[in-house]
Formats: structure tokens, C-alpha cells, sequence
């Protein structure tokens, strides 16, 4: 699905994948249909790209990286940088000993920066003689994404919800993909086994599902899903975010435990992990705009958690994939959080 993000519409290949098998599993939908639609201004890096350097071509991903935004050629990079050079179409060429964590990124402007090549001190020749530039880059105004949202009926209406970001990196031209499997395709099928099992037998509470795009664009989704509200938050008995849920040899970390209204749920948390002793550790930290909960803890309990520790393949990364992750504790941490929402197996 292209990294799942603007680049050939992956994002939206992903949300109906995920609307479809809600349906299967006979989750509802929150509307006439699973969709909670937005749009914001991005750009996606398609086709063909190459780097070549005095008649040597890089390798993308590893040698160079391709950010489109001026924000990664600020005054101070460029003062840190071994080497630097900008072309004619403003697009800067940097040297770094280090290349940065690659994510995509959405502008809240109409038209875009000029663009900035990180390359690999160690990718340059002594003297740069010739530079040719090819990168296909596309600006996507009003960029049209989708929310997948829907909910299964309980006894009674007071809601748990359930959420995570499906989205990812998309693709650095053609030939660099990221797979995002424990970012956050993990979270997603955490969220949608939960889906799975609610779905056989009425749970007590109501249960919500809502799986977001553009968080790696900034948590647009999740912001336009708070902003713009499919459901009653004052009915919202606890929102559960999963954002990086493989691996976990190291335990849980729970973002948000320690506000008056999430501190019961950590509580909870401990005592059910005091018994089953699932994780090694459980370690409670303060709120942060880190992931998608943060928007909806204005207005119910949230909290974010994610796994801490080995294995999984990478981070914002190529080698982020399913072969890379370990899922040895998934069924003991997804049986803990059932477990805290009262769901009964
Ligand atoms: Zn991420």
C-alpha cells in the first residue's frame, strides 16, 4: 500500500481495506459509511529518483535522504553541516554525518518549499564537480485522507474507545518503501483484533473504533477526529490509543497515567499485570503530543500505549517489517488492555 501515505493514494487503499473488514466483522459504521474525511497540504516523492555526484549515482535512503521542506536547511543545520550547496531551483544539498530520521510532511502553506538533500558525509567525493538532481516531488494541495471509524453496541451506551494511526512514510521514490509494520500497522490489528472479539459477543460497554490517518503528518487525523467529534465525549468512559505495539521484551509504557482522570486506569493496569505478570515493566509518564490520544484528553480519559524493547525491525525505516517484529507478548499485553475495558473473553 505504498508506505500508506500520500504517495500513490496508499492511505486510502489502507482506509478501505480497513473499512471492509469492520464490515466483515460486523463493526458498524459511526455514519452512513466507515469514513471520517479531511484534507490537508502534503507532498509525496513518486517515481523514478536519482542522485548523482561527479557521474556517480547514490543510493537513496541509506546515502541520501530527500526532505521535502525547508525545515531541515535552517540557519542552524546548515552552520552544522560538513558541507553544503544550494542549485539554481533553491534546493539545498547538505552534508551530514548523520542522516536524520525520515518522516513525510505536510505544509500549511500554498505553495511548497524548496527541497533539501541530506547526504552521507561519507557519500562525497573530496571535491563535488557535478551534481544531477532527479527527484520527482509532488505538492498535494487540499490532500483528500480518511479517518475509518465505526462501533460496536454494548449494553449500555457509555463508550470505550479504541484508537490508532494506520498511516505511514509512504515512499522516497520508487525505490524506497517503508513498511511501518510495528509502526502502526501493529497498533491497527491490535485494535482491530479488539474489534474481532467484541464483535462475537455484546460487550457492556459500547465499544468505538477509530483508526486514523496523517499522524506521521503531525496527528492531523486524530486532531480533526477531536475537533470535529463522531461521538459523545462526555459518554467516553476511556479512549485507548495503541501507536508501536511489537516487540515489548522491555513491558508497557503508558503516556498519560498520571492525570487525575487516567491514574485509576493505570492502577488497574498494574494490579491485572501484578497477576498475570505479562510485562516486565509498566511504566507510567506524563501526557505528551507524541501520539494520537493527545487531542481527546481535553475531553475524556486517554491514554497512549506502546511496548517497550526489542524486537522489531527499525524505526521510520525500510527495515520496519513484519519479519522484523517480534510478537511473542502481543497476546498477553492485547489480553491486559481487554482486560482494563472490561471486555470479557
Ligand atoms: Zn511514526
Amino acid at each position: 500500500m505504498y508506505g500508506r501515505c500520500a504517495s500513490y493514494h496508499g492511505d486510502s487503499i489502507a482506509a478501505a481495506y480497513l473499512a471492509d473488514e469492520m464490515k466483515r466483522l460486523g463493526v458498524l459504521p459511526l455514519q452512513v459509511n466507515y469514513f471520517q474525511t479531511y484534507t490537508y497540504n502534503c507532498y509525496s516523492l513518486e517515481g523514478d529518483m536519482s542522485l548523482k555526484i561527479n557521474g556517480v549515482e547514490l543510493e537513496p535512503y541509506t546515502q541520501y535522504r530527500v526532505y521535502p521542506t525547508a525545515r531541515h536547511a535552517t540557519p542552524n543545520k546548515l552552520n552544522k553541516a560538513s558541507w553544503k550547496k544550494q542549485l539554481k531551483n533553491g534546493t539545498w544539498l547538505i552534508g551530514v554525518s548523520q542522516l536524520d530520521t525520515y518522516s513525510p510532511w505536510v505544509v500549511d502553506k500554498e505553495r511548497p518549499d524548496p527541497i533539501c538533500i541530506e547526504i552521507l558525509e561519507t557519500a562525497l567525493p573530496k571535491k563535488v564537480k557535478k551534481v544531477v538532481a532527479d527527484i520527482p516531488i509532488q505538492y498535494r494541495a487540499n490532500y483528500l485522507t480518511r479517518n475509518v471509524v465505526g462501533y460496536v453496541p454494548g449494553a449500555v451506551d457509555t463508550m470505550i474507545v479504541f484508537t490508532a494511526h494506520y498511516d505511514h512514510c509512504g515512499i522516497m521514490g520508487d525505490k524506497v518503501l517503508f513498511p511501518g509494520a510495528h509502526d502502526n500497522a501493529s497498533g491497527t490489528a491490535a485494535v482491530m483484533d479488539i474489534a474481532r472479539i467484541v464483535s462475537q459477543k455484546q460487550p457492556y460497554y459500547t465499544m468505538v473504533f477509530m483508526l486514523f490517518s496523517g499522524e506521521e503528518c503531525g496527528l492531523r487525523g486524530s486532531k480533526y477526529a477531536a475537533e470535529n467529534p463522531l461521538i459523545d465525549f462526555n459518554k467516553v468512559k476511556l479512549l485507548c490509543n495503541i501507536d508501536m505495539f511489537c516487540g515489548g521484551d522491555e513491558g508497557l509504557m503508558v503516556f498519560n497515567a498520571n492525570s487525575t482522570e487516567t491514574k485509576p486506569y493505570f492502577e488497574q493496569l498494574k494490579a491485572i499485570n501484578e497477576e498475570s505478570r505479562a510485562a516486565l515493566n509498566l511504566r507510567p509518564r506524563d501526557n505528551s503530543p507524541n501520539s494520537d490520544h493527545f487531542w481527546f484528553s481535553n475531553y475524556c480519559p486517554s491514554i497512549f500505549i506502546l511496548t517497550m524493547g526489542q524486537p522489531y525491525g527499525g524505526y521510520h525505516d525500510p527495515d520496519d517489517t513484519c519479519e522484523g517484529c517480534g510478537l511473542a507478548h502481543y497476546n498477553d499485553y492485547l489480553r491486559m488492555i481487554l482486560q482494563l475495558a472490561g471486555i470479557e473473553q
